[in-house]
């Protein structure tokens, strides 16, 4: 596929090749694009930015109902792309389907909910005989970097609501898994001005430096990895900024839980896209009383899941992203595997696929915990009582959501209270619908997204004086 400035599709000789993690074969190629590509994207967006200004709410609301319309008709076909660059299961990518065909009708409804407000003035010293308001202005260009593992929808959670505050955008995604959102971006930009949606291909360290650095960007929308989100925001200058970064997210199974509601919690929340999701449930925390009967279903459950082809509707666990990703899983699990941790079910790798595992007698030191593992790891972790299920909860850097299972309202409020997290789910885990504030508090990031949350921020307040 070929990248999308202003309008027209642009290829280039040098090219990157896109695998298919379940076979590594090659299934496309698409332009490695430079310095040079990005400053074009950017201007087209730069100039383009006041016809959209220019353009009615009432429009744009059109607009993106149009193509949400038009993605509506195209799901299936989004759904095996995506499937095939990124190896996640063909009904996780329908689901992403749907969901992205939400977020597009949120956005074409909230396009015409963009409000400011009245502002007393004459309340304020001096400010007799005045009147004052507030309108919500577009920021003006964005730039919105995503990462592989949720292709469409992550990308049109910065571009629909990016739209629909009457901005521009210049969208780079992953390179592991570009297709998806090039055929998005191509989608959109033929219901839109040329230069409203660019979409450039090319290696985050060129392209998303520059997209990032240049000051013809007015805000900087990056989903991604804690690491290349701190380089950003130390690149971003004054640039509004918004992090949606990585979680270690705990799944907490207090004495009085429902044992098996937590367990399915835990089977969704660990092993979904091969434990590939932000929000995934990386670490287990099990109060001692009820930790035996948890993990005897646990181990089960786990045993029942169905690896293999992700394109067949049966498949519940696909490869990851690719070999390299699947061989730090490893590293990770044989290290706690070395330092104490007891395997009880899973426990191999064959190239990019890695089996469901759980592993016991977990602790806060051992790196599998410490850090973000992207791949389909239960770590269980044991403790007494809740006030040390909540301490080891918060004992991370991260804090984007936490489950909480317990059917006592006084231990619920206890945990509303206690976590640190942008999200706390009470008897359920791993949830995102697409009209919610989402966002992480501590080093998972800056800013919320859902589309209402996300249109606030790609708009600013100008107050007007009469
Ligand atoms: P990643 O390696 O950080 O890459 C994300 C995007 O950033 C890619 O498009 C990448 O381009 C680009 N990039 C890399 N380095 C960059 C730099 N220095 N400057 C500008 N752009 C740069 O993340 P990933 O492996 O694709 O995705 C997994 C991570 O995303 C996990 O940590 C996960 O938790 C997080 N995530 C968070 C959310 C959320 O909403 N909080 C949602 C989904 C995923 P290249 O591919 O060309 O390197």
């Amino acid at each position: 596929m070929k990248m999308l400035i202003n309008g027209s599709l642009l290829d280039k000789e040098d090219k990157l090749d896109v695998r298919n993690p379940y076979d590594n074969s090659i299934i496309d190629a698409v332009p490695r694009g430079n310095i040079q590509d990005v400053k074009y994207a950017i201007l087209s967006a730069y100039h383009t930015k006041k016809i959209m200004a220019s353009l009615s709410s009432r429009k744009i609301s059109q607009l993106l109902y149009e193509i949400h319309r038009e993605l509506t008709g195209k799901l299936d076909e989004f759904a095996k792309l995506m499937t095939q660059e990124t190896g996640k299961p063909i009904k996780d990518s329908r689901l992403e389907m749907e969901r992205s065909a939400d977020t597009l009708l949120l956005s074409a409804e909230e396009s015409k909910r963009i409000y400011g407000e009245t502002v007393p003035l004459d309340a304020g010293l001096a400010g007799e005989n005045t009147i004052g308001f507030t309108l919500r202005v577009p920021v003006g260009v964005v730039s919105a970097i995503t990462p592989f593992n949720y292709p469409v929808n992550s990308a049109l959670h910065k571009i629909a609501p990016a739209i629909a505050a009457k901005n521009t955008v210049v969208i780079k995604p992953s390179s592991k898994a570009p297709l998806s959102s090039l055929k998005l971006a191509e989608l959109m930009d033929s219901h839109l001005p040329d230069g409203a949606v660019n979409c450039l291909t090319g290696r985050g360290d060129v392209v998303g430096d520059e997209m990032v650095k240049n000051n013809l960007v007015d805000k900087v929308s990056f989903t991604g990895s804690v690491a290349a989100g701190l380089s950003i925001s130390k690149k971003a200058s004054m640039k509004n900024l918004t992090l949606e970064l990585g979680g270690n997210d705990p799944l907490i199974v207090l004495e009085d839980a429902d044992i098996d509601d937590a367990v399915n919690a835990a089977i969704k929340g660990s092993y979904s896209v091969a434990g590939q999701v932000c929000i995934a449930v990386k670490r287990i925390i099990l109060d001692n009383s009820v930790a035996d009967d948890f993990i005897e279903k646990l181990v089960k459950s786990t045993s029942k899941l169905r690896m293999g082809n992700p394109l067949d509707d049966k498949t519940d666990i696909g490869p990851l992203i690719d070999a390299n990703a699947a061989l730090n899983v490893e590293k990770l699990v044989n290290d706690a595997l070395k330092n104490g941790a007891e395997l009880l079910f899973g426990g191999k790798r064959d190239g990019a696929f890695y089996t469901p595992t759980v592993i016991d007698q977990v602790n806060p030191k051992m790196q599998v915990v410490k850090d973000e593992t992207f791949g389909p790891v239960a770590p269980l972790i044991r403790v007494d009582g809740i006030d040390e299920a909540l301490n080891m909860a918060n004992n991370t850097q991260y804090g984007l959501q936490a489950g909480v299972f317990t059917r006592s309202i006084k231990n619920a409020k206890k945990a509303i209270e206690t976590i640190q997290a942008g999200t706390v789910l009470i008897n359920k885990s791993t949830f995102r619908t697409d009209n919610m504030p989402f966002g992480g508090f501590k080093m998972s990031g800056i800013g919320k997204e859902g589309v209402k949350y996300a249109v606030e921020n790609m708009t600013r307040v100008k107050l007007v004086i009469l």
